[in-house]
């Protein structure tokens, strides 16, 4: 497009000597977890053994966990919410939740434990013996959960008890520089994860309908308690919602049930549509989606929409219909970008932002009685974006509009918004029309296909679209991520 001003762009054809751009196989670490849910006090119990399998090149004496309810606690450094979406967050005040590990043991000897961390956000496990490279080890941790009244990740609100990032997960653990341990942030999505096993027991008043990551395979009803068994294979979280209000409409995508959970909508069907439509754009557009089972499930949630494997929470905040369909196109795109293709989400949000945002207008592309036109997608978000800076230069002269910044960098939540999604969404467009739409959509084939299961970095994905459209892409991806591309 001629609107953007590529700095430098050099078109090679080079011969691409190596091999490939993806990582060594590996093998995955399973979670065993037993939760109880004690709906009156909001509480819950859990057991959870993670057979953690080392990866890495490295011998380990410690593996640290992620503790993400933490951040819920009455004396947490970070804010959940901006102070714009406090009142959205909290209709009843503030709330607190938080994560109580009670003991951590091995082959049922107990063993040494620290909360840990800037925020205590992380657990570390000091292990009996030494991990070496290819070795697995069986960890049991018991804790208990108190969640918050707020609509958020986890928490509980009018309609939904949202489950999510509520267990101790592993940090990634990354060869030459350890384990990634950064903290939450309200700013987007700051999660970075291996995919894993899982199977999940969940014991609950039968009162409430379940959504969830992985299939239920079994469950037991006494009339009053339900006990539901899940198993979810290579994920890279697990998410459950729970709601009394639950109504449930389905359709067939190939052999994979598209669920749509509701409650007070007048036409559901159309929102199903949407979701049916989104899977079968992609897994057309990407590659295929290898789990039997997608929820779209409205809940209590301030930010619009939110992604995990096998379920997506949409806000049922969102009144109007093109927006509501908006975040569940966007939230379905983040199945391939963020479950199956990961990254450090906290280290550069772009490469799962940006390209899921540039999916959602593919999507309109691609269905066209949506009324959304592809180009006038983009050019709003040019002069969107354009005004944005224009705005924000006049407050911060040398306003940084670089997108290579970690979560926490961003100053304020719109400076996050317009160069994570937006600026990321132009950057992938701007790509499209540099290598043409058929190279381009072979590449994005070509990436899903190299990186599913894995993590990939911003140095790997730019690698992989140069291996697969032969042309030299550095400049063109560094003057874009790193500089002032979308000029006023
Ligand atoms: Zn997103």
């Amino acid at each position: 497009m001629k609107k953007f001003i590529f700095l430098s762009l050099i078109c090679l054809f080079l011969p691409f000597l190596f091999t490939g751009c993806s990582k060594e196989k590996t093998t995955y670490s399973h979670y065993d977890i037993s939760i109880e849910y004690n709906e009156e006090e909001h509480t819950a119990d859990c057991k959870q053994t993670v057979t953690y399998v080392n990866n890495s090149n490295n011998a380990f004496e410690e593996i640290y966990f992620h503790l993400y309810p933490n951040a819920f606690r009455e004396d947490s450094l970070n804010s959940l919410v901006s102070t714009a979406n406090f009142d959205k967050a909290y209709p009843n005040g503030k709330s607190y939740g938080e994560i109580n590990i009670q003991n951590v043991s091995c082959e049922n000897k107990e063993i040494k434990f620290e909360i840990s961390g800037e925020d205590s956000n992380i657990l570390i496990v000091n292990l009996p013996e030494t991990l070496y490279p290819n070795e697995s080890v069986k960890i049991k941790i018991v804790y208990n959960l108190k969640l918050p009244n707020i609509n958020h990740r986890f928490g509980y609100g009018e309609n939904t008890v949202n489950f999510a990032n509520f267990y101790p997960i592993a940090c990634v653990y990354e060869n030459g520089k350890g384990f990634v341990t950064d903290l939450y942030n309200s700013n987007g999505d700051p999660f970075y994860s291996d995919i894993s096993n899982y199977e999940v027991s969940i014991r609950y008043n039968n009162k409430f309908i379940l959504a969830n990551t992985g299939n239920v395979e079994e469950y037991r009803d006494n009339g009053e308690i339900r006990v539901v068994y899940i198993k979810a294979n290579k994920v890279r979280d697990f998410c459950f919602v729970l709601s009394e209000k639950f109504q449930i409409i389905s359709e067939k995508v190939q052999d994979i049930k598209v669920n749509y959970y509701y409650y007070d909508d007048e036409n559901p069907k159309l929102f199903l549509q949407t979701a049916v439509k989104a899977m079968k754009t992609f897994i057309n557009e990407f590659g295929e989606y290898p789990y039997s089972q997608v929820s779209v499930v409205k809940s209590n949630f301030c930010y619009g929409g939110m992604e995990y494997p096998n379920i997506v929470l949409i806000s049922d905040d969102l009144d109007k219909e093109e927006e509501y369909n908006y975040v569940i196109v966007h939230e379905l795109a983040h199945q391939w970008w963020y479950g199956l293709v990961g990254n450090n989400q906290y280290e550069n949000a772009w490469v799962d932002e940006g390209l899921t945002e540039y999916s959602t207008a593919l999507f309109y592309e691609k269905n066209s009685e949506y009324g959304i036109k592809y180009n006038t997608i983009m050019e709003n978000a040019t002069s969107s974006y354009k005004y944005f800076v224009e705005v924000y230069n006049k407050v911060y002269p040398d306003f940084d509009t670089s997108m290579n910044r970690k979560i926490n960098e961003f100053n304020t939540e719109p400076e996050y918004i317009y160069l994570t999604y937006t600026k990321g969404m132009l950057m992938f467009d701007a790509l499209r029309d540099y290598l043409g739409k058929v190279k381009f959509e072979k590449c994005l084939r070509y990436y899903y296909n190299e990186f599913r299961y894995k993590n990939v970095s911003a140095e790997e994905l730019v690698e992989c679209f140069m291996k697969r459209s032969r042309v030299n892409l550095e400049s063109f991806f560094k003057s874009w991520t790193s500089g002032k591309i979308v000029m006023l």
